[in-house]
Order: structure tokens, then sequence, then C-alpha cells
């Protein structure tokens, strides 16, 4: 599978394999997943587990994987496709999403030969389903300050765990979990840890605000005996497969949350077809259709940065690097993806909400369970203040180790080029005068990050209606409210960066210049609002 030349990845640039991959998946979302939704729902995980075994034989769990264990060894914008395709219902969503990612790729990515050959065609199959053990009590964003030991049994032929784990997904049902330990209290290091092992308990589920149907436990290990051969990895690298795998997790997550904001926007539209008020079906009402074209805007936004950086990832496959090389050069990208996304969502599927009036807050409506589920998406995966640090936190190490220079973007005068020259303006006006205390300064990181995820996304939507030509007005109109919307939020962020970091007329002038940057477009709102929705009505759903 693979993109034209010189081509940002983009819906537009997707194969026919990546097509009727994605028809695949979504069939499968909507054929057996939601049918059976409030089965789910109830925590019928006889069910779930059934339904990962066909998901399985369907080839969704393994297209990360290698043929030789069964799977599809496809590039990542399949990946983000299966992703964006599983996520109609949060409960499965999560819990395919911990099977073929979180709890699998552990394995995949640093299991020796004879790890792979017994777990992986299970777990690729779906018979064997597998969880990921980072989080504890004591230890959450926190990660490396687990507390849970591991060390060697006197007759040195295993691995003697003592600790607990807490909110570990899939873990009622799971064979297999991913569990980091410290090898005598000090070297972090990551384990495979069967079901039936010794002195491993499986508490009881949690009650959750959402995704009520995927299980929640915690693990308690009280010399709980693991058979030397199941270390994975290397002895006291466990931290580079917590956060490599973790950094996949982001980049899905943010894909993922497409199809949820698709789905929801598809529903709330039937829904204000529907139903009449004042002698006028809601979908006519100016502010009905505002909203519809609000939330079309955020899932372009949101798709362009998506598919925009698994092609950014497979060109970087196709120069022979692994998967696991290539992704880690976008933790930056997959950071920004997983904040906005899961800030979208949220915002989505309040509008979506909004749309249904009281029935959006009634059981019998599906947008009720999907704003519980939302949320969930800003806490794990590195909550959203975490990935923010990030953003800047990873750029400047790399500028620090050399693999990075700050080179100004060169003079662009279009809305996005504007914005990416404020971006850069604040992050060395930061660099500059804070120097390395920089990092102790949370409010200015993350309110670069904020100018950098913006600039990111801006230059992703712009970028991608620039190679279709003759692109659709409701493409254009999205792109103008994206300018305006972005503009002003980066507004907002420089100021507090100036405010925050500079003093008298220095810090005047950048304000000025920071106000300068607000691009205010030419088209009457209400005129952008009805292409949007127009086309989103001629879709019956989001406009592709
Ligand atoms: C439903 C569910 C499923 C989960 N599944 C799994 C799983 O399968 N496996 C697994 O290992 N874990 C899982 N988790 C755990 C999840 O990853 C953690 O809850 C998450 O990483 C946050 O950790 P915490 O809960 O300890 O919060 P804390 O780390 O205590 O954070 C609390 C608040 O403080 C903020 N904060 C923390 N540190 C900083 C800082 N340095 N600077 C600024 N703000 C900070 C956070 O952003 C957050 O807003 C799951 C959690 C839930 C709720």
């Amino acid at each position: 599978m693979s993109r034209p030349a010189g081509r940002i990845g983009s819906p537009e640039t997707f194969t026919d394999e990546h097509r009727a991959l994605a028809a695949t998946a979504l069939r499968f979302s909507k054929e057996m997943v939601l049918p059976v939704a409030s089965r789910i729902e109830a925590k019928d995980f006889t069910l779930l587990k059934e339904l990962i075994r066909k998901a399985g034989a369907l080839g969704l769990i393994g297209v990360d994987l290698e043929a030789e264990y069964g799977g599809l060894a496809l590039d990542v914008t399949s990946t983000l496709l299966v992703a964006e395709s599983k996520s109609l219902l949060g409960s499965w969503s999560v819990t395919f999403g911990a099977q073929t990612c979180i709890g699998t790729l552990p394995i995949a990515f640093f299991g020796t030969a004879a790890q792979k050959a017994k777990y992986l065609p299970g777990l690729c199959s779906g018979e064997t389903v597998s969880a990921y053990a980072l989080t504890e009590a004591g230890s959450g964003s926190d990660a490396l300050g687990a507390k849970t030991r591991a060390v060697k049994s006197a007759d040195g032929r295993h691995w003697v765990l003592d600790g607990s784990k807490q909110y570990i997904t899939n873990a009622g049902f799971a064979d297999v979990f991913i569990v980091f330990a410290k090898v005598d209290g000090e070297r972090f290091t990551a384990f495979i840890v069967d079901r039936d092992t010794p002195g491993l308990t499986i508490g009881a589920e949690e009650h959750k605000m959402g995704i009520r149907g995927s299980s929640t436990c915690p693990l308690t290990f009280e010399g709980a005996l693991v058979p030397v051969e199941n270390l994975l990895g290397v002895e006291g690298r466990g931290h580079v497969i917590a956060f490599n795998i973790l950094n996949l997790g982001r980049l899905k997550l943010g894909a993922g949350v497409l199809g949820s904001m698709k789905h929801h926007l598809a529903a709330s539209l039937e829904y204000v077809s529907a139903r009449t008020q004042f002698g006028t079906a809601l979908v006519r009402f100016g502010l009905t259709r505002e909203k519809l074209a609000r939330m079309t805007a955020s899932i372009y936004a949101v798709e362009s940065m998506a598919y925009r950086t698994g092609g950014l990832i497979d060109a970087h496959l196709a120069t022979g690097a692994s998967k696991l090389e290539a992704v880690e050069q976008f933790v930056i990208e997959s950071s920004i993806l997983k904040v906005l996304g899961s800030e979208a969502l949220g915002t989505v599927i309040d509008d979506a909400v909004q749309l249904h009036g009281g029935a959006g807050y009634i059981e019998d409506y599906p947008v009720e369970r999907a704003y519980r589920d939302a949320r969930i998406n800003r806490i794990f995966e590195g909550t959203n203040e975490i990935n923010r640090l990030l953003v800047t936190g990873t750029l400047l190490k790399r500028v620090t180790r050399g693999t990075l220079t700050l080179d100004a973007p060169p003079v662009d005068d279009s809305p996005s080029g504007r914005l990416k020259t404020l971006a850069y303006e604040c992050l060395m006006t930061a660099v500059e005068t804070l120097g390395p205390s920089l990092e102790h300064h949370q409010l200015v990181l993350a309110s670069v990050s904020d100018l950098l995820m913006e600039a990111f996304s801006l230059e992703s939507v712009v970028a991608r209606n620039r190679q279709l030509e003759g692109a659709a007005p409701w493409r254009k109109a999205v792109e103008s409210w994206c300018i305006e919307g972005s503009h002003h939020r980066a507004q907002q962020s420089a100021r507090r960066v100036y405010g925050s970091v500079l003093e008298g007329e220095a810090r005047a002038k950048a304000m000025t210049r920071a106000r300068a940057l607000q691009v205010i477009p030419d088209e009457s709102p209400e005129a952008m609002h009805e292409t949007i929705a127009a086309a989103v009505e001629a879709a019956r759903g989001y406009p592709s």
C-alpha cells in the first residue's frame, strides 16, 4: 500500500486496500457490535470474548502483526483505519484497543522468538485475550514510580512478583498480562504473566462513569511465580517498552475518536431531521446548522492530522525502518493527536447531546452513553496534561540532543504560515527567557504546546485542501472555520506565554504581534455554517 509521491496522507490518498479494510472494520462495528450494545454494557464478557474471536477471524486484530503469527503486517494508515472503524461503541473500542495494541504489541515488538511463537498466534486470532498492567495506586502519570517488585527465586527458575496494579482494562477475562515491576526494587522491567500464575489475584470490577461494558480490575501479586523466560525485553529497560507502546496507543486513540464522532454526527442529523418544534424540523434552525458545522469542522481537523501522521509514519517505514522506529520518530504528533482528538470528541459529543435536547440525557438514546464514554479519553494513555507537557518537552529534548534544530519557519503570510511563525516566536521567547528553568513553568510549556498543536492542526487542514483539485465548497468553509478558531485560540496561548515570561515594553510589543495574527474570514459566518450543514445533510452524515 503506498501513496503517490509528494502528497500528504489523507482519506483522499487511501488505496483500494485501505478502503476495503476500513469497510470491513466498519461493517463489523455496525453489524456485530452495535446491535448487541446493551448486552455489552451489561458486562456480558462471554459475548465480548466471542466478539474478539470474530474480529480476529476477520484479521482485524492482526493488522500490525507478522504473517507467521497470523497477522496482516499492514502499514500504519491501515492500523489507524481499523482504530477509527472499531470506535462506534466505547466499551468495545477500549476492549479491542487493549487487545490489539497495549496488550499484544509489547510481545510483538520486544518478545523473543519463543515468546512470540507461544503467545502471538492466540492473541492474533482472539483465542487469547491480553491486558497491559502499568498503573498502580501510587503511580499513574508517574508510571516509573511503580512499587511492584520482582526478585529472582532461590532456584533461579522464577521471578517472584509482589505488589499491585489498578484500573487494568480487560483484567476480568484476560489470559495474559504485560506487567511492569522493578527488579530488586530498582530496575523497571516488563514481564509476561499468565492468568493462572500462582500468587496472582484479579480483584473486583470497578464501577465506572462510562465504558461500563469494558472490564477494569485491580491485580494483586503475592509471591507470584513468573517463569524466568517470561521476562520481556531487557531487564531494567521496561520503560522503553512502556513508553513506546503508549505512543502507539496515543496514535490509535487519536484516530479512534473519529469513528465515534462521525457516528454521532450522523445520528444527530437523523434526530434533528425527524423532530419538529415550532412547526419546523430542528435541522432547519440556524443554531442547529451551526452545531452540525462545528462538529464537522472538528472531525475534519482531527481526520486531517490523523491520516497525515499515518502517511508520515508510513513514508518512514518505506525507508526500511521498523514500525517501532517509525512511530518513535513521530511521538510529538502522536501526543498532539491524542490531546486534540480526545478534546474534539468531548465537544462533538457534547454538541450531539445538545441537539437531542432532553432525549440526549435519557439512557434510551446512545448519545447519553457516548457522552459518559468519551470522558476517559482525556485521562488514559497519558492524561492530556502529561501529553501537553510531552509535546514541548520532547521537542526541547531533541534540540538538546542535537537531533533537531529550531530554525525559523520560512516567511509565509498565509494563515497557517502566520500561526507557525507565532508558535515559533513564542517557543523561542520562552526558551531564551527562561532557559533550563522552562521545564518548571508548566503553564508556559503547555501554552507553547497549545500553539504547536494549533499550528499542526491548521497546517494539516490547509495542506489537505491544497492538494485537492477544486476542493468542494464545504471543505473551503471548514478551512475558514479552522483558521478563525485556531487563530483565536493561538492568540490566547501566545498571550499566556508572553504575559508569563516578558515584562514592560518587550511584553507590550509581543502582545501586539500576537493580536495581529487573527485573520477575520471574509465570508459571513451564517453562509459558512450553511455550506457545511448542507453538505452534511446531502451526505446524511459526515461528508467525504
Ligand atoms: C477506565 C480506565 C482504564 C484504564 N486502563 C488501564 C490499563 O489498561 N492499563 C494501565 O496500566 N492503566 C490503565 N488505566 C490507568 C490510567 O492510565 C491512569 O488513570 C492515568 O494514567 C492517570 O493516572 P492516575 O489515575 O494515577 O492520575 P494522576 O497521575 O494522579 O493524575 C491526577 C491529575 O493530576 C495531573 N497530573 C499528574 N502529574 C502531573 C504533572 N507532573 N503535572 C501536571 N499535572 C499532573 C493529571 O494530569 C491528572 O489531571 C486506566 C484508567 C481508567 C480510568
